[in-house]
C-alpha cells in the first residue's frame, strides 16, 4: 500500500474514533498520527518528542502522551515492553506481521517478518477469534554480542594456557 493512501485510511479511522468517543479533533492530534505513520520501526516517547520538535509542528509532552493513549485505545499504535527497556511503540495499521528478536545482552531489537504463522487447521481453532495481527517476542543473544563473547572466551583461554605453561616451568 502506498503511504499517502495508508495515511488517509488511518486518518479516517482516527476521525471515526474521536467522533464516536466525543474527543476533540485537534490539529495536534492529527500531526502526531501523521508523524508516526511517516516513520517506520519502533520509537520511544522521548525520541518521538524530539523528532516532532524538529519538525514544523510543535506539540507539548502532555499532548503527545494524551494522543498516544488515544492511538493505543483505537488500535492505531501498539505498545511493546521489550525486557527491562523503556516502552517502545510502533504503528499498528498496515504493518506486516513480524516477530521481535530481542538481545538479552545489549537490548537491541530486530524485526523479523514471519509471514502467516497459522496453518489452516490452527486458524480453524481460532474461529471464534478474529486475528488482527500478532507478534512474537524471541529473546536471545544477537550476532554482535555472540562474536564479542566468543572473542572474550578465546582471550581467556589463551591467558589460561599461558598460566599453565608458566606453572609447568
Ligand atoms: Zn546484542
Ligand atoms: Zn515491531
Amino acid at each position: 500500500m502506498d503511504n499517502s493512501k495508508l495515511k488517509d485510511q488511518v486518518k479516517a479511522k482516527f476521525t471515526d474514533y474521536l467522533e464516536l468517543n466525543k474527543h476533540r479533533k485537534t490539529p495536534e492530534r492529527y500531526a502526531v498520527l501523521d508523524h508516526i505513520y511517516s516513520t517506520r520501526g519502533h520509537f520511544e516517547m522521548d525520541s518521538l518528542y524530539n523528532s516532532m520538535k524538529q519538525s514544523s509542528f510543535r506539540v507539548s509532552r502532555a499532548t503527545l502522551y494524551n494522543t498516544i493513549e488515544l492511538l493505543l485505545d483505537c488500535g492505531l499504535v501498539v505498545k511493546h515492553q521489550f525486557g527491562a527497556n523503556v516502552s517502545q511503540y510502533e504503528r499498528a495499521y498496515g504493518n506486516e506481521n513480524h516477530d521481535h528478536l530481542i538481545c538479552l545482552s545489549c537490548g537491541e531489537v530486530k524485526e523479523h517478518k514471519n509471514g502467516n504463522l497459522f496453518t489452516p487447521a490452527q486458524q480453524k481453532k481460532l474461529q471464534r477469534f478474529k486475528v488482527s495481527y500478532y507478534s512474537m517476542y524471541i529473546y536471545g543473544i544477537c550476532s554482535k554480542c555472540l562474536r564479542a563473547k566468543n572473542a572474550e572466551e578465546k582471550k581467556n583461554k589463551v591467558i589460561e594456557n599461558k598460566n599453565t605453561r608458566i606453572k609447568k616451568k
